[in-house]
């Protein structure tokens, strides 16, 4: 029961006690005044009067005096009830108030309080005596101590001590600073403690803080004494504020129980939030209740920082995983789709399921297909990927932006046309003649962007368009694309940017690509100080906007949108390869094919190189053991000496020159044979000529230009388009360097001769002949930017190479559908001679016999000249042989001039010299001669400073 009182109460109680005590003992020792013994002794000092003064009235037999005197005393003294005079006989002789009813006493001669009897004396002896009744002193009965004025003194002095004890005390100790009870040594190890510590009493308030949390807070812990815990700022964690009921003290409180592990915050002296782990543990009181709380409160605002960075680095790493394994995933179905088609089609080949011809054709076709989307992908991937490992540096070149654009809009015109879009590039303000940044890269973007308008739009066109906008403190170059195409849903639109996605999966179907194209665009343009972001609405067309940094434009001229175009369109066209040789390095160009040497020479002149050219191999030995090289690039398949023998022959020799194997056979096989023949480095046909500049830059040591180059062959990765049969077939050089045209036209010119040719072999089942042409027109085709013939004359040459007769005449026609279509690069309706001229079309005409190469190149004329006294010179031996009858010598010359003829312009040698190829035994070789020799009489060459213009004085000054 004692346990349950506060203590104060308690110690209230005890000192009230302690004061009962000491009062009881005062009245015991009759220190306290006694009341009655005060009346009692006034009483028996007016008795002893009355019974003095009753003596001697009764001595004097006066009792009507000793009445008259007792009535008196009656009535003065209220608790003198009654009075009467009784002799010693027992007769009662006066009586004042009633004292009949207050007398019960006895009859003896002893007084009470009550009852005081005084004896009257007369003359000496006894008389009688005096009876005072006076109301009793003290209550009898039990209750007589409840009336006891010592009793009520007792207890009230008892009582208000205890509730002034307990008053008093409750003051006093609010105002004790408890932690004084605390000894020192225990206080000095609290303060030690890192962790803060305050005790609570049940009122939440501070009792006791210890050094380390006044620290936190900035204040001594005398000052936080008596603060309620609900004042000192605590909030959850995350700064969200503290319910009443939540803090973890009160709960400790209200249960009894320790609460653990709370996380709160807390803003320490300097405003920083920190975070704290707190313990609560109720301390008893005294009485066994929970007289307060101490609470422990654990800094970890280092670790919970430490915490957040970690959960950050977490979730980076798990971002990255998921990145990684999205990337995997995306990477395999992506890889497996284009990988099934090739394994599954390679299989039907294979095992023979081909039906014919025309599926083998099919397959192939498929195979190659998804082969070139692989390799794109893989292309694509190492391009996000080094940007993403931010291993690709960004050249920063003064670029005329204007002119690469129109680059690559006359690269990619062949794709437009072939769709029937137009696209065309357009200025919409001053644009600076040059600006800093990676020509590669942009053009990388503008391709990407210009290529996906083309794929995604069906009808109408793209524009191209070039501002430079200085609204902004810092100026940015801004290129749209804009097309008139499918468009794209606004929920796609962002996600079109993220890699492997595709706003429309079944048109990508239709029109293939990666997905990654705009991932990689936009990061290069972010590498190039902007960005890119698409307009669109589906079936509406789209936007690509792309911005980037000019770099520093002062002293930079700009150039109005008219005058830039201009100067776009010549620069465009002037554009040489991106790369600078010095004059004194010295290639030697071996090939078979025409078309080919003059390609590369063209290209490797232009770059700067000096070249001279072999036919074969054995002439290539012959030249590189004589001279001194520091390249040669080593066709493979030749006549008389291949370039594997004539590679094994110069290493034989000694000769240490780097040699470059170009071959249409681009397996992994070849590569390995020409290396082990002694070829140091391998390139494919079609000539990739950037690929050949870059491979010869590092070789011979040149500089790369700043000016963009254009690409020379069909770019890489675009899928060849195959326009549908009726549109002409522009190559993809047409546009980007007019030297080439030349070439160009020569190979279009020559093609049918050529097919009459392979034609004439093929119905003489001379299959190798066959297999050869196709696999020179794969090479050569591929090489002049028609790329479309590849697949075809890869099939043709396969199946000549594999006995397949039936097939030649199929992919012959195939072909000769396709040469049909080639459009000339100078002419732009007219196609020119095709292969439908293969008709003897050429009129017998007596004019002027002029040839259609431009000879105002001198090159050109050189190679024209070239040709006329090789013409010159076979024809006398012809005669020789014609007279001998030997037929083969004669067919044999009528294909040459076939072929040589119409490469180098003159269309009219392809009729007489396709019938002399094909005269056969006792066939009439001498008009077909004698027609020549007309031809050759009738030609004249253009007035040139030195040309000759016979062939007469041909024979002189080219041989
Ligand atoms: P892809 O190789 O599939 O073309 P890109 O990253 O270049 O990859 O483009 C991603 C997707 O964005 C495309 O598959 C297509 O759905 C959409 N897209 C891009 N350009 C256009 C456009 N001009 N018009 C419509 N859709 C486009």
């Amino acid at each position: 029961m004692i346990k349950s009182i506060a203590t104060r109460t308690h110690i209230a109680l005890g000192l009230s006690f302690v004061l009962f005590s000491v009062l009881l003992l005062a009245l015991l020792l009759g220190l306290v005044p006694d009341e009655q013994r005060a009346v009692r002794a006034g009483r028996a000092t007016m008795a002893e009067a009355i019974a003095a003064n009753g003596s001697a009235l009764i001595g004097h037999d006066d009792l009507g005096r000793l009445r008259s005197t007792l009535r008196l005393v009656v009535d003065r003294n209220e608790d003198l009830l009654s009075a009467a005079v009784r002799r010693r006989d027992g007769e009662v002789v006066v009586t004042v108030g009633d004292h009949e009813r207050h007398w019960h006493d006895d009859d003896r001669d002893l007084s009470s309080d009550s009852y005081v009897k005084v004896p009257v004396w007369q003359g000496g002896a006894p008389w009688g005596r005096i009876e005072l009744r006076y109301a009793p002193l003290r209550h009898g009965g039990r209750l007589a101590l409840l009336f006891d004025p010592r009793v009520h003194l007792l207890l009230f002095i008892v009582v208000g001590g205890f509730f002034l004890f307990r008053f008093y005390l409750g003051r006093v100790l609010r105002h004790l600073d408890p932690s004084q009870a605390v000894p020192t040594h225990v206080r000095s190890a609290l303060d030690t403690l890192a962790e803060g510590l305050i005790v609570l009493d049940k009122k939440e308030q501070v009792v006791l803080a210890n050094a380390a949390l006044a620290t936190i807070l900035g204040r001594t812990p005398e000052k936080l004494l008596g603060v309620r815990a609900s004042k000192l700022g605590f909030a959850r964690a995350g700064g969200a504020a503290l319910a009443a009921g939540e803090a973890p003290w009160v709960k400790a409180l209200k249960a009894g129980l320790p609460q653990r592990n709370d996380m709160l915050e807390l803003s320490d002296a300097q405003g920083r939030r920190r975070s704290f782990i707190v313990n609560c543990s109720p301390v008893l009181g005294s009485g066994g209740d929970h007289a307060g709380v101490l609470v422990s409160l654990d800094d970890v605002t280092e670790l919970e920082a430490n915490k957040v960075e970690l959960r950050a680095s977490k979730d980076e790493a798990e971002a990255a995983n998921q990145a990684k394994s999205d990337f995997l995933a995306n990477m395999s179905h992506e890889i497996r789709t284009p990988m099934n088609a090739i394994l599954g089609f390679t299989d039907v080949l294979r095992r023979g399921y081909a039906r014919s011809n025309e599926d083998r054709h099919k397959y192939l076709d498929t195979i190659h297909r998804s082969g070139t989307h692989l390799l794109q992908l893989i292309d694509d991937v190492l391009d996000l990927s080094k940007v993403e490992a931010g291993q690709l540096e960004m050249e920063r070149l003064r670029v005329p932006v204007h002119t690469l654009m129109k680059d690559v809009v006359s690269v990619l015109q062949v794709q437009a046309q072939a769709k029937g879009l137009s696209l065309e590039l357009l200025i919409d303000s001053p644009v600076p003649t040059t600006v800093q940044t990676d020509p590669t890269r942009l053009r990388q973007i503008a391709t990407n962007l210009i290529g996906n308008a083309i794929k995604f739009t069906a009808h109408g066109g793209v524009q191209v368009r070039l501002a430079l906008v200085t609204d902004n403190a810092v100026p940015l170059y801004h290129l749209h694309v804009v097309d008139t195409g499918v468009g794209i849903a606004a929920d796609k639109l962002e996600g079109i940017f993220e890699p492997f996605v595709q706003a429309d999966t079944s048109i990508t179907r239709q029109f293939g690509g990666t997905g990654l194209g705009l991932a990689i665009s936009r990061r290069f343009a972010r590498l190039l100080g902007g960005d890119i972001v698409a307009h669109s609405s589906a079936g509406r067309g789209t936007t690509f906007i792309v911005t980037f940094d000019p770099g520093p434009l002062t002293d930079v001229p700009l150039l109005a949108p008219s005058a830039a175009l201009s100067a776009a369109h010549a620069e465009s066209a002037a554009l040489v390869a991106g790369w600078q040789f010095a004059p004194t390095m010295r290639v030697l160009v071996v090939d078979d094919g025409e078309e080919n040497r003059e390609l590369v020479r063209l290209v490797l002149e232009n770059a700067g190189l000096t070249t001279m050219v072999a036919e074969n191999g054995l002439e290539a030995v012959k030249l590189a053991t004589a001279q001194h090289f520091d390249a040669i690039l080593m066709d493979i398949q030749m006549p008389v000496m291949d370039g594997y023998e004539a590679s094994r022959r110069l290493r034989a020799a000694g000769l240490t020159t780097p040699i470059v194997a170009l071959t249409a056979d681009a397996m992994k096989g070849f590569e390995q044979k020409c290396l082990t023949a002694g070829c140091s480095h391998y390139l494919t046909k079609p000539v990739d000529i950037d690929a050949l500049l870059e491979l010869l830059g590092g070789l011979l040591g040149g500089t790369r230009v700043a000016a963009s180059s254009p690409s020379l062959t069909a770019p890489v990765g675009v899928p060849a388009v195959l326009p549908d049969a009726a549109t002409p077939i522009v190559s993809s050089l047409a546009h980007s360097n007019p030297a080439l045209h030349a070439t160009i036209t020569k190979f279009v010119e020559g093609l049918p001769a050529r097919f009459a040719q392979v034609q004439a072999a093929a119905a003489a089942g001379d299959l190798s002949a066959v297999a050869q042409f196709a696999h020179w027109l794969k090479g050569a085709a591929g090489t002049v930017g028609y790329s479309g013939f590849w697949q075809p004359a890869s099939a043709l040459e396969s199946s000549a190479l594999g006995g397949e007769t039936d097939a030649i005449a199929p992919a012959l026609a195939k072909l000769m559908a396709l040469a049909a279509r080639l459009q000339r690069p100078d002419l732009q309706t007219a196609l020119t001679p095709t292969v439908a001229s293969l008709a003897p079309s050429v009129s017998r005409d007596t004019g002027a016999v002029r040839s259609r190469l431009p000879l105002g190149d001198p090159r050109m004329r050189a190679t024209v000249e070239r040709f006329l006294a090789r013409l010159d010179e076979r024809l006398s031996v012809l005669e020789q042989a014609a007279s001998a009858s030997d037929i083969t010598a004669v067919a044999e010359f009528g294909s040459w001039l076939k072929g040589a003829g119409g490469s180098v312009g003159f269309d009219h040698f392809t009729d007489p010299a396709t019938r002399l190829a094909a005269v056969g035994e006792g066939g009439q070789a001498a008009p077909l001669l004698n027609e020549i020799r007309d031809i050759v009489a009738r030609i004249e060459l253009p007035a040139a400073a030195t040309a000759a213009t016979s062939p007469e004085a041909l024979r002189h000054t080219a041989s």
